[in-house]
């Protein structure tokens, strides 16, 4: 069962790191996934899912509320703002909040409703052009201006290049959490998990290795 081989590997990475269990959020990432694989894992008792469209997750999610309680919902994808309303309706965290627009949108969402998914500050380590986040350089700005406008940041989020040694990337969006007072930190996903849990991941955003291949299309 891939679900559980995946909760041992978290238990014996958060072991060798000394740090307890309950530290480290496993975010089942469902995107593009079959309704049948999705419903498999709830029904393993499996309540933390990661999606990165609100208009797929939006499509799903209702649904699978009205059969199983207490599910949490993670959005990880790029937010335009004209999803953003949807996004804080249907989500309890938003790891994507990676530019000013984004924040001030939020915070008027905010204010109005009285209530704000958990919101993580994508963080664009490795300064690649076509990725999303705010530079490295930034971070420090970025964050004291979303907590000017009153946004609860629960930490920094990060996907490294693809071609580069992610252990490095985690190690400094680490740091950049750390000297901001953050202490949640969204990285490692199937391929690279355990190093992001050993330099103090508290989300690990994983699809393939718990679900299988994405289907195309
Ligand atoms: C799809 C996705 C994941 C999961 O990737 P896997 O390699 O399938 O574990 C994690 N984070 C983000 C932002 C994603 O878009």
């Amino acid at each position: 069962m891939p679900l559980a081989d995946i909760q041992d590997r978290i238990a014996a990475a958060c072991a060798k790191a000394g740090r307890p269990l309950q530290d480290v959020t496993l975010i089942a990432v469902s995107k593009v996934q079959p309704n049948a694989r999705v419903a498999a894992v709830l029904d393993q008792g499996h309540r933390v899912f990661g999606e990165n469209k609100v208009q797929e997750a939006a499509g799903k999610w209702p649904m699978f509320r009205e059969s199983y309680d207490g599910i949490a919902l993670h959005l990880i994808g790029p937010l335009q703002t004209n999803k953003a309303k949807a996004a804080v309706e249907l989500a309890q965290a938003i790891h994507t909040l990676d530019r000013p627009k984004l924040a001030q949108v939020l915070a008027r969402l905010a204010q109005e409703s009285g209530a704000c998914p958990d919101l993580f500050v994508q963080v664009n380590t490795g300064e690649e052009p076509q990725k999303a986040g705010v530079l490295p350089a930034d971070v420090d700005a970025f964050v004291a201006e979303a907590r000017a406008l009153d946004l609860p940041i629960a930490g920094l989020m990060c996907i490294p290049p693809v071609d580069e040694e992610p252990s490095l990337h985690f190690a400094l969006l680490a740091k950049m959490a750390a000297r901001n007072g953050l202490t949640g930190l969204s990285m490692g996903m199937s391929g690279d998990f355990e190093s992001a849990i050993a330099l103090g991941a508290t989300h690990v955003r994983i699809g393939a290795a718990i679900f299988g291949e994405r289907v195309a299309g």
